[in-house]
């Protein structure tokens, strides 16, 4: 999967949750956003950006929510939605995949996956 954990990406359609939620973080569900990533579900193939698609969870009594109630929280949107954001760029971001193999200080040979901008060939996001 092209998307990570922590990644920034760009919003390709607004995406505004569910009516009335408080907002924590406004202007982040506007089509061309950029916002980071979450969580992501391979089954599913959906994440979950932060501050986008708020909606109401309803929460019983626990020790964190001692009164139960409605909670507003990022619910999962599906990954066509988004884009990785290339910096360089300043937009979304096609990529292609780059393996670098290395040797550790132990001299054990390690893989190291790179995502490469296609438009501007830099790194997007981290190593892996
Ligand atoms: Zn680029």
């Amino acid at each position: 999967m092209i998307i990570r954990k922590n990644d920034q990406v760009v919003l390709l359609k607004t995406i505004t949750g569910a009516e009335g939620v408080d907002r924590r973080a406004i202007g982040k569900e506007e089509k061309g956003s950029v916002a980071r990533v979450l969580r992501v579900d391979r089954e599913t193939g959906r994440v979950v950006v932060e501050g986008v698609n708020y909606v109401y969870r309803h929460v019983r009594r626990s020790q964190k929510h001692p009164q139960g109630g409605r909670v507003a929280k990022e619910a999962p949107i599906h990954l066509s939605n988004v884009a990785l954001y290339c910096g360089k760029c300043g937009g979304a971001a096609k990529v292609r995949f780059k393996i670098n193999e290395k040797k550790d200080a132990a001299g054990k040979r390690r893989r190291e996956v790179l995502r490469l901008c296609r438009k501007c060939g830099e790194a997007v996001g981290g190593a892996r």
